[in-house]
């Protein structure tokens, strides 16, 4: 009855202090119904409430268990926060680091040196023991910043530099 894919999250509701507001829509096309589950979240991921459209809630509640479209809800939802974590990766919490990269170039070492602070990006180049050039870059996010630093990392390290500051 609830098959994957009937199912969508509709919205998602923070409400301050209480928990997280899921309310879903189930299309089941056999009967040509539509229900609306509803669930509320703590931010332990427990259920502080739940309510449905469906005749068997309206006549159960939760008391014979919840109805399957508050099932396939909540599974839903599970599904969708581990492709958010997928997708995010390692890298999703990072705002404020620095790497420091170097190359050798006939007697020389060529050091380059990229600086993510939040919405900032600052890359610092030159020959090693000689003052260095900045560059400072700003952008309106600190997501466009962050992708900004991973990319210019990875170019770096496509071109060859080593990073210094891996331990
Ligand atoms: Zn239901």
């Amino acid at each position: 009855m609830a098959r994957r894919g009937a199912v969508e999250i509709v919205s998602e509701d923070r409400i301050g202090g209480t928990g997280l507001e899921l309310t879903g829509r189930v299309t089941v096309a056999e009967d040509r119904r539509e229900y609306r589950p509803q669930l509320l979240l703590t931010d332990e991921g427990q259920v502080a409430k739940a309510e449905c459209t469906c005749t068997f809630f309206r006549k159960q509640g939760l008391k014979a268990g919840p109805c399957p479209h508050l099932v396939a809800l909540r599974l839903a939802y599970a599904e969708q926060e581990a492709r958010r974590a997928r997708e995010a990766g390692p890298r999703a919490g990072v705002t404020v680091e620095t790497r420091t990269y170097s190359r050798r170039r006939g007697d020389a070492a060529e050091v380059v040196q990229v600086t993510l602070d939040r919405n900032r990006l600052k890359l610092r180049w030159g020959r090693a023991g000689q003052p260095m050039r900045l560059q400072a870059l700003r952008f309106n996010t600190a997501e466009e910043a962050r992708a900004a630093y991973f990319a210019r990392v990875a170019r770096l390290e496509a071109r060859g530099f080593l990073d210094a500051t891996a331990g």
